[in-house]
């Protein structure tokens, strides 16, 4: 059997080094770099074009969860971040050029697959997996409503700004992890978060210019819907005053060690790169006009002068309406040939498209069934396909998906969380030992 596969993003790997590994051919097309996207900044595979975060590593977290499934489920895209990783907490966080140069010498080093760089404007002929992500090409998005019918909606999403740490003042910013003191570091070792802390005016102050702010004006045929958790930190601003004081700018668990005072709020930067050169403010995704963001972000207390590696930005996200057009194999209904996977099928994330890649190749190499619900795979990659609503909007993981308990486990949320999560590697180690039988 031979597959071809459109777009070479974090699905589209994952899928085509899954079918390669089971025995299948694949042509995997990728337009990048001859044809670019507004995100996109390089022509390699699986580009991270927002944060370098994978989100939580602990159980009791949806995604840390997932990320574990996928482990031992063998995604090879959850290899190369485990190797790539850089130091954030609890958080698993990537070097994002060596994670994409990973996958690359993957893709390449796999006789099995054909690394094609071409637009596809039009509906490849046989087994076909589309893959193209949020920012497909418009002459695909043309392609895919014709065989969709009116299915497909728009909606945006926002960057965070990148800062070159050399510019950064560090009489003002320090080094600390949220709720961890002096006391509790390696004093060798530093910590993973870089803070810049405000005084009461400093943000009533900041507050002001940031809601006050030139935006980039939305355009007429797009509608403007943030998807959650990326949310423009303007937009929070406009919520109330004291909206990011409780959200990306919390001052809890966090003291300057210099002064031994909790400042009013504070401005988060994590690591970007291994060689710690780049720093994005976490939560920070704007969709303020260059010289704005300059502006309003140089009033961050040691940010007085940064220098912007990379400034924020807003962009389209493309997704089908799955419950409507995809059967339960993530097929098209009418056309079972062609199937989908990533961000276009409407989940939502770097490590839920990876998990879509993942099956979407174990699938179409014929291999095994859904996994069930209540493991973190099963969750999330059936809400595209089971979802009922007359408003199907993105997804991504969360515990919220799951099945509840049968008997509700004692204690708080997190005895809670950690028993479904038990739940759920029992129930995937069912599911891999059917896989395993069957392969
Ligand atoms: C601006 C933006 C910021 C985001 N930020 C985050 C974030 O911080 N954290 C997070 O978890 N998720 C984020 N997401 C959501 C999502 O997780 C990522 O977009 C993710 O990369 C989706 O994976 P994918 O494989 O579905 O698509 P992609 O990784 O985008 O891969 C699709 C590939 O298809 C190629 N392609 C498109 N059209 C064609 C064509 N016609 N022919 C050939 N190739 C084509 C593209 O060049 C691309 O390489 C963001 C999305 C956007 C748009």
């Amino acid at each position: 059997m031979k597959v071809s596969i459109v777009g070479a993003g974090l699905a589209g790997s994952e899928a085509a080094l899954q079918l390669a590994s089971s025995g299948v051919e694949v042509d995997l097309y990728e337009m990048r770099p001859g044809t670019m996207t507004a995100a996109h900044t390089t022509g390699v595979p699986a580009e991270l074009v927002c944060s370098n975060s994978f989100r939580s590593n602990l159980l009791h977290n949806a995604p840390g969860l997932l990320k574990e499934e996928l482990r031992r489920c063998g995604s090879f895209l959850m290899k190369a971040a485990d190797c790539c990783r850089v130091p954030a907490g609890g958080a698993l966080a990537v070097d994002r050029e060596e994670f994409s140069k990973t996958v690359q010498d993957m893709l390449r080093s796999e006789k099995l697959i054909t690394l094609i760089e071409k637009e596809v404007t039009e509906i490849p002929p046989g087994r076909v997996m589309i893959a193209a992500g949020p920012l497909a090409s418009t002459s695909l998005a043309d392609a895919l409503a014709k065989i969709t019918g009116s299915g497909s909606l728009y909606f945006y999403d926002a960057i965070a700004p990148v800062i070159d740490f050399e510019s950064v003042n560090m009489d003002r910013a320090y080094f600390q992890n949220r709720y961890e003191t002096e006391t509790d570091t390696d004093t060798d070792s530093q910590a993973d978060y870089l803070n810049c802390p405000f005084t009461e005016e400093e943000y009533f102050n900041f507050v002001r210019e940031l809601k006050e702010g030139e935006r980039v004006s939305t355009r007429d045929f797009e509608k403007e819907l943030h998807f959650q958790g990326c949310m423009p930190v303007e937009a929070i601003a406009d919520s109330g005053d004291m909206s990011l004081a409780f959200g990306p700018m919390k001052p809890v668990g966090l003291v300057d060690p210099r002064t031994g005072v909790r400042s009013f709020a504070v401005v988060q930067l994590r690591m970007e790169n291994r060689a710690g050169t780049a720093w994005n403010l976490v939560g920070f995704q704007t969709k303020l006009t260059y010289p704005e963001q300059k502006r309003v972000f140089r009033m961050i207390p040691g940010l007085e002068k940064a220098e912007f590696i990379r400034l924020g930005s807003m962009h389209r996200n493309t997704f089908i309406n799955g419950p409507l057009l995809l059967d339960e194999r993530m097929q098209l209904k009418t056309d079972n040939r062609i199937m989908f996977a990533g961000q276009i099928t409407g989940i939502e994330g770097y490590i839920e498209s990876i998990a879509s890649g993942y099956l979407a190749g174990v699938l179409m190499a014929g291999i095994g069934t859904f996994p069930a619900p209540d493991t973190a795979l099963g969750a999330v990659l059936r809400y595209p396909t089971e979802t009922v609503t007359d408003n199907y909007q993105p997804s991504n993981i969360n515990y919220g998906l799951f099945p509840p308990m049968k008997k509700k486990p004692r204690g708080g949320r997190r005895a809670r969380r950690e028993a479904q999560a038990e739940r759920a590697l029992k129930s995937l180690s069912e599911w891999l030992s059917a896989l395993s039988a069957e392969k």
